[in-house]
């Protein structure tokens, strides 16, 4: 047994001191970012904010809306092959600049895969996502799926610590996706007693990725829009969001009404209820990993899209950042004890 001794932080243990600023407005600020990957050779453009491939906010409705404000979404591994074609033969080509085809490991997994991908030469991301990373047959199958895809971006996840983002990209990634426990639906640390501080695996983890020229994707733990300026300012390059994208139209999920209210229903995809849906049982060897909440519901993802980017903007401004990379140059952490004054509730 080890002990490390080094404190490790998360967002809520940090704040970013402001800097002497030469913008006149946070309008000056351009959130677009142009990434080159790695492995692939794809040079992407957009706001490199994207949405979680959870069954109820990675969905095709949400990729339709956030395309249009140049944001990613994984869609989730669930919609069939023939909703597939449909979407593909209902959308304008610029969509597709904005999506991730997301899938599990396994040999149905490989084979859903590639009948998706054969469908448009427009699909160019893949995600490959599995709750825990560090096994050897995630790495194994990063390198089959580079051989057999060597001109698509290549991301996977999930990990937390440098030696693994480093053997990912080495095996073939070109993102490697950072997290493991920090999620709003997510019961993982008090299940396992497994986890890592979402911004000291995204320090960490930044920098061995991009030591060797691939890219982070911070995902989960954020709950405002100054937890993502944090996660930018900590070096992650792409931010991902399950929570704040959940309970809204777009997401697809279920409505129930109470006492004249609206909400909508959102859980974790190692949840029992997951499983149910998906698997229809819980295999005997396993535990739920994942909660279900029910969510005020929030309309349309465009207001909450505009509040999180007039966030950012405040974010870069105030440190004098007129870009996205340029914050986390600008980014000095002080570590506090306290964040916001919740004394009042909004009205
Ligand atoms: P959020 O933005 O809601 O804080 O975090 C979203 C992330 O939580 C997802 O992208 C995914 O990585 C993770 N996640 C989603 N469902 C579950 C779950 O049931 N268990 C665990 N451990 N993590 C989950």
């Amino acid at each position: 047994m080890r002990i490390e001794e080094n404190i490790k932080l998360g967002f809520k243990d940090v704040l970013i001191r402001p800097k002497r600023s030469m913008l006149k407005s946070r309008s000056e600020v351009n959130l677009l970012r142009n990434i080159s990957f790695k492995h692939s050779k794809i040079i992407w453009k957009g706001i490199p904010i994207i949405a979680s491939n959870m069954d109820t906010v990675g969905t095709f409705s949400m990729a339709k809306s956030l395309s249009h404000f140049n944001i990613f979404t994984i869609i989730n591994k669930y919609y069939s092959i023939s909703m597939w074609k449909n979407f593909i033969i209902n959308n304008k080509p610029n969509v597709f600049n904005y999506i991730m085809v997301s899938t599990g490991t396994s040999n149905s997994d490989y084979l859903k895969l590639k009948s998706i991908l054969s469908l448009s030469p427009l699909l160019k991301y893949i995600c490959i996502d599995v709750a825990n990373g560090y096994l050897d047959h995630v790495v194994s199958f990063v390198k089959k799926i580079r051989i057999v895809f060597p001109d698509k971006v290549i991301c996977v996840g999930n990990v937390v610590t440098c030696e693994m983002v480093e053997e990912l990209i080495l095996s073939g990634a070109d993102i490697v996706k950072v997290g493991i426990g920090p999620g709003s639906v997510c019961t993982t640390r008090s299940k396992t007693g497994i986890g890592y501080p979402q911004l000291s695996a995204i320090i960490e983890c930044a920098d061995a990725a991009h030591g060797l020229k691939g890219h982070i994707i911070s995902d989960g733990g954020c709950t405002n829009s100054g937890d993502i300026a944090k996660a930018f300012g900590a070096g992650s390059d792409f931010v991902m969001l399950g929570g704040m994208f959940a309970g809204h139209i777009e997401c697809e999920g279920e409505i129930i009404i109470e006492n004249n209210k609206k909400f909508m229903i959102f859980y974790g995809m190692s949840s029992k209820h997951a499983m149910e849906l998906h698997s229809g049982k819980i295999d005997h060897y396993k535990t739920d990993e994942g909660k279900i909440v029910k969510l005020l519901f929030k309309g349309s993802i465009n207001n909450t899209i505009s509040d999180i980017l007039g966030g950012l903007r405040s974010s870069c401004t105030y440190v004098g950042a007129q870009n996205i990379k340029e914050l986390t140059k600008r980014t000095t952490f002080i570590r506090v004890s306290e964040q916001e004054n919740k004394i009042f509730n909004a009205y």
